[in-house]
């Protein structure tokens, strides 16, 4: 059995999975629970013993949004939720208390390799996965195995690629990535400045695309530009990685009946000719599970 942990920005995913793939257990915590006494790292280590007290592991891992140093396993980086760990030899300190062989890997890199191994991805020569979340994650999987480049960020990011080379600032440093028009983030503020009238809902995307269901005229200009900016970053990726296989992930694309028509036409119409002809764009599969099933699975 290999145990995945996947430590989100509000949520925990811990699962189970036996060597062919199944879910056995799989559970989601508001992270926190474990966070509110201080020892966040004590917290998680107790938690993995607990949910994986009946089952025998073989090994696990930890998938966490940031700059992982993959050969000694500490996080490297200091924002974000993972913050809280920086600094810290998570392979270690896993990997004793739980006794297995552990592995600690990026968020968006263990979704692609979940993808890859059980979901949307499968059998896919080369594989660029793009997760449209509160960033926009991406991630690459070259002949079987997942892409790191020349150090950890290779292929990671593909929400920084500009699309437009007057655009926004970005806090990475360049201006106009794709990040700051695609992320389902990016996405939702769009929308609400361009239609007001839809800043009062809860969940201002799933009513977006409510009234694009009901054929509301007014919305359709704000899905196209969402389109044509996401076609250009996909295109632009296609161009960089070769893969057959593009795969789409995040909540956004509960809606992919609406997104993918138009958006799969004009990634045809501008990619060169060769890819044009053979690249598939798909939904990932896996959902919420991706990057638990990928850490779980990357040695
Ligand atoms: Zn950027």
């Amino acid at each position: 059995m290999r145990l995945g942990i996947d430590f989100g920005g509000t949520n925990l995913k811990t699962g189970i999975f036996s060597e062919d793939g199944k879910p056995v257990v799989f559970v989601e915590n508001k992270l926190a629970e474990f966070t509110e006494d201080g020892n966040l790292l004590d917290n998680l280590i107790a938690h993995a013993k607990g949910v994986s007290k009946d089952y025998k592991l073989t090994s696990g891992g930890l998938a966490i949004k940031g700059l992982i140093n993959t050969e000694t396993g500490v996080l490297e980086d200091d924002i974000g939720a993972g913050a809280l760990l920086a600094g810290k030899n998570l392979k270690e300190a896993f990997g004793k208390k739980l006794n297995i062989p552990f592995k600690v890997g990026n968020d968006a890199r263990a979704f692609a390799w979940g993808e890859y191994k059980f979901g949307a991805g499968q059998g896919s020569k080369a594989m660029v996965c793009m997760t449209l979340g509160t960033g926009f994650g991406c991630a690459v999987v070259v002949d079987g195995k997942p892409f790191y480049g020349s150090d950890v960020l290779g292929g990671l990011l593909g929400g920084h690629i500009s699309i437009n080379r007057n655009g926004p600032e970005c806090p990475c440093g360049n201006r106009g990535c794709l990040e700051l028009y695609c992320s389902a983030t990016a996405f939702a503020k769009r929308v609400i400045e361009a239609h007001p009238e839809l800043k009062n809902n809860n969940d201002v995307l799933p009513e977006f695309f409510n009234r694009l269901k009901n054929k509301e005229e007014k919305y359709f200009n704000t899905l196209y530009a969402f389109q044509d900016d996401l076609a250009i970053g996909i295109v632009n990726a296609i161009h960089a990685y070769g893969p057959d296989v593009v795969v789409l992930g995040g909540g956004v694309m509960n809606s992919a009946e609406i997104i993918l028509p138009r958006l799969i036409e004009i990634v045809h119409k501008r990619a060169w000719t060769f890819p044009r002809k053979k690249v598939q764009i798909k939904v990932a599969r896996l959902g919420n599970r991706a990057a638990a099933y990928g850490v779980a699975f990357l040695n």
